[in-house]
């Protein structure tokens, strides 16, 4: 099923174009059609000159599956970018200069090289999620989600018009999203604050420890096992084993200790001196 990307982001939403796009809203017990197959004309358009930004956890899975260190990962395939109304890094698939912009792990007519690990937002397309902004969601009623999910509709697209309907608990349960979209929730958690406070060029170090937790595990692991971090902070020694040897596992303690150390909050404080 769809093999797709799209411009929409799960951190980036904010981003899209409005102009470009029809966006409907979809009801969580709402009804779709949509099918993408190699059958459908436009097969493989919408992996071109595309912005497919990267969760952590996207690059976690992408660089295990091409057995590379992080730093390999983001150099070979990736290009940074700061969100332009914030100043947040971003890191996103890098697209090829020729090939008409093909992304770089489209194969051809093959399709998607990395399909079974490809990212968030290519597993989710045509849907998209707006998160609102965590300064409104304690307004929320009862019963109301943080969240609205909506369809993107591109003219190009032309799997909107195939007879396939789905729900939205089928479509993601088709596409694997389920749990990523969990998993990706403290990180855009962070995000989210992050762009509230329009983080400036001049708070490096905020920015240098977000882009190291959040895509360069390797180095984050160094932090935590090569450096004083455990002086410094009371680490579980259940945990501490567990990570050292799982980044899944490592990727979750650094959410919670990006929090202590951008916004001074969460379960993980400095040892008392
Ligand atoms: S990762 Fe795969 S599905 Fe996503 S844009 Fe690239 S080729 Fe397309
Ligand atoms: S149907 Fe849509 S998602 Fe599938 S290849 Fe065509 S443009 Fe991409």
């Amino acid at each position: 099923m769809s093999k797709s990307a799209a411009k929409a982001t799960p951190a980036n939403h904010s981003e899209l174009n409005k102009e470009n796009f029809n966006l409907k809203p979809i009801p969580p017990e709402g009804i779709f059609s949509f099918a993408c197959h190699p059958g459908v004309s436009c097969y493989n358009r919408c992996c071109h000159q595309i912005d497919v930004i990267l969760t952590p956890l996207d690059i976690l899975n992408i660089k295990t599956k091409l057995n590379l260190r992080s730093d390999e990962f983001l150099t070979e395939y990736t290009d940074l970018q700061s969100l332009s109304d914030s100043g947040v890094p971003m890191v996103k698939l890098r697209m090829r200069k020729n090939s008409n912009g093909a992304c770089i792990f489209l194969a051809g007519d093959k399709g998607c090289s990395i399909y079974e690990n490809r990212p968030h937002v290519c597993r989710s397309y045509p849907l998209g999620v707006a998160a609102l902004d965590p300064r409104e969601a304690g307004h929320l009623t009862e019963g109301q989600s943080s969240e609205a999910r909506f369809m993107i509709q591109e003219e190009m697209c032309m799997g909107h018009r195939e007879p396939k309907t789905w729900t939205l608990k089928e479509w993601m349960k088709d596409q694997g999203t389920f749990g990523m979209e969990q998993d990706n929730k403290p990180w855009l958690e962070i995000v989210a604050k992050l762009k509230a406070m329009k983080i400036a060029e001049a708070q490096q170090r905020e920015v240098s420890l977000f882009m190291m937790v959040s895509y360069d595990l390797d180095t984050f692991w160094k932090f935590v096992f090569e450096s004083s971090f455990q002086e410094r902070f009371a680490v579980d020694q259940k945990v501490a084993d567990s990570m050292r040897s799982d980044q899944v596992e490592l990727l979750k303690f650094g959410m919670e200790w990006l929090q202590f150390a951008l916004f001074g909050e969460g379960p993980i404080q400095p040892k008392q001196q």
